[in-house]
């Protein structure tokens, strides 16, 4: 039989009664024998997430500030946990070495790491399930990078055979033995890394929405959930903003080949949506899989007659980005124009120096810059075998009034991608949903 890891974000596990939404998930797939758990998240709006306070708290400490209210405030939120379910882990036996590190001066990635630590170690208690620290199989250099293989060898080793266990997310080791955290959000990356390290048939994500919706939410109401989608596609469109996974997360399950499955511990009978390596036909019958974007960009035009014809030219333009330490988005270009796509605020504090290093490295015949703008991806691995798809977004846009101002469709044929003025963002994005979608 296969195995699934399945890994429960914050809010799947912020009090007793998320703990037992999750056994019942377990009991429902026998086969979801790895489990990754998050710290504690908001119990309700106003609520702190465990990983904020243990961030707090660090910094209270070594401020001079009122830590142990802070310490108080997270144990009480295990304690409470604990009591509920009635577990018999010796949890003041934890909570008060972990008070004594910070006495002691601990640093920060080992007090937010406890948020996971202590999670794993009730829900471990609370199912019955080896408890495995991933500060001995989840290792950093001593730079701070993940240790893919060196990790993949041992955590794969510790798997092997094992019938079931908790490994704690976001956190491991450095060489010296200290604990190491990922980015914000990294449980999700402890899960996909479990996954390839378990070969699992599939990488579960359990959280509190049902799966990645074509649109965002606020801008086109009831928008449609995607079922399936592939992680070329998922890119994209995380690229262009939309979130719900942490980028580190895809690319180990992908390269493995395991899907990822996107569900809802509240809603565990939605199927959510699955990521998949390659996606053989499309569910539904929408020519697109999501739209995603994001404001504030700048666009730096450049014209010159016969720009084509002149060897380096694109290369001096770059090279006045480059000098100026500025990363560029996209670059489109036309016979006699080159277009640089960049970030108004990254562009702000360098402007005037990179126009005039560009005048002077390429005597353009126009320079021109068009702020506020907006990038909307259309993304679709359909779209390739249906032509007029672009002749179709095009008549969206124009039915409202939209000019668009660049457009950008990647080789790849996956997306894509148009520049419009920021006030005019919203209204692209649900004229293009409307016109594919419904
Ligand atoms: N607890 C950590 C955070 O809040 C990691 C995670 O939840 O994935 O960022």
């Amino acid at each position: 039989m296969g195995n699934i890891v399945a890994k429960f974000g914050g809010s799947s596990l912020c009090d007793a009664g998320q703990f037992r939404k999750v056994r019942n998930i377990l009991a429902m797939d026998a086969r979801r024998i790895f489990i990754v758990p998050s710290a504690p998240g908001r119990r309700f709006d106003k609520d702190d997430k465990v990983t904020d306070l243990l961030y707090a708290m660090h910094r209270q400490h070594r401020d001079g500030g009122d830590w142990q209210a802070t310490f108080q405030r997270v144990a009480e939120r295990y304690l409470s946990i604990a009591r509920e379910l009635a577990l018999k882990t010796d949890l003041e036996e934890q909570l008060n070495r972990i008070r004594l590190d910070v006495e002691n001066g601990a640093d920060e990635d080992y007090c937010a790491s406890r948020g996971e630590y202590l999670n794993g170690l009730l829900l471990s208690d609370y199912l019955g399930f080896t408890l495995i620290d991933p500060k001995d199989y989840i290792f950093f250099t001593a730079q701070g990078t993940f240790d893919s293989e060196r990790t993949n060898t041992a955590l794969s080793r510790r798997l092997e055979g094992a019938p079931n266990a908790v490994v704690p997310g976001f956190y491991g080791s450095l060489p010296d033995g200290r604990i190491h955290t990922f980015t914000r959000g990294g449980s999700d990356v402890t899960g996909a890394i479990v996954a390839r390290a378990a070969g699992a048939e599939l990488y579960e994500n359990w959280t509190d929405v049902s799966g990645f919706l074509m649109a965002d939410p606020r801008i086109v109401k009831d928008a449609l959930p995607i079922q399936n989608i592939t992680y070329r596609e998922l890119r994209e469109l995380s690229y262009m903003g939309a979130t719900v996974l942490h980028e580190d997360s895809v690319f180990p399950v992908h390269r493995a080949g395991i899907p990822t499955n996107i569900r809802n511990t509240n809603h565990p009978e939605h199927c959510g949506t699955l990521i998949t390596h390659q996606a053989e036909s499309r569910d539904g019958n929408h020519v697109i899989s999501g739209i995603a974007g994001r404001v504030g960009f700048s666009i730096i035009s450049i014209e010159k007659a016969m720009m084509n014809s002149e060897k380096g030219f694109g290369k001096r333009v770059l090279q006045a980005v480059e000098e100026a330490g500025l990363s560029f988005e996209h670059l489109p270009t036309g016979i006699d124009t080159l277009c640089v796509v960049l970030e108004t605020s990254q562009l702000a504090p360098v402007r005037e120096h990179v126009i005039s290093r560009i005048m002077e490295l390429t005597a353009p015949d126009t320079l021109t810059i068009h702020d506020d703008l907006g990038l909307i991806a259309t993304v679709g691995r359909g779209m390739v075998h249906n032509p007029g798809t672009a002749a179709r977004l095009f008549t969206a846009l124009s039915r409202e009034h939209v000019n668009v101002r660049m457009i950008d469709q990647g080789s790849s044929e996956l997306s894509i991608l148009v520049g419009v003025d920021a006030s005019d963002f919203e209204a692209s994005i649900r004229a293009i949903y409307h016109e594919f979608v419904q």
